[in-house]
Parts: structure tokens; sequence; C-alpha cells
């Protein structure tokens, strides 16, 4: 635990004096365009795009005619 808590202090000891950056969050289409040649990335983007930009909606999609259906990303654990 005082691992834990002095690797975490050096954390944001560095992030304080500029030595690193807080990592940004990107949403599935700027993982995408910050890594193009990723297919699963695309995967992602293309599916979080086509659901209005909705991750539940993506789990819940029923387009089984689509071709990436059985490879989408944030499927249901018991589906399939
Ligand atoms: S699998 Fe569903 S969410 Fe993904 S692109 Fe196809 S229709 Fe859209």
């Amino acid at each position: 635990m005082d691992k834990m808590k002095e690797g975490f202090n050096e954390y944001r000891r560095k992030l304080e004096n500029g030595e690193i950056e807080k990592p940004q969050k990107m949403d599935p289409i700027e993982k995408a365009a910050a890594n193009p040649k990723s297919l699963r990335a695309a995967i992602n983007a293309k599916c979080f795009d086509c659901s209005c930009r909705q991750r539940r909606e993506v789990t819940l999609c029923t387009v089984n005619s689509c071709p990436l259906f059985k490879i989408r990303p944030w499927q249901a654990k018991n589906e399939n």
C-alpha cells in the first residue's frame, strides 16, 4: 500500500512540475483518428458513430445483418 501511495505521489509531483502531461480522455472517434492503422479503433469508432455516440446503443444493437455485428465493441458478455 505504501508503494502505491508513493507511486501516486510521484505521479502527482511529475504532473505539477510539468514533467508529464495528464492523459486526455478521447472518445472512440478521436482514438481512431489518433491511431489510423488500428482496425479495432476503426471498428469501435464506426459503431460509436453509428449509434449516436452512445456505447449503450452499440451494446443493444440488433442489426445482425451488419458486417460488424459480431465484432462490435461493448457487447453484452453472454451474447453470441
Ligand atoms: S454493428 Fe450495429 S452499431 Fe456497429 S456499425 Fe453495425 S449497425 Fe452500427
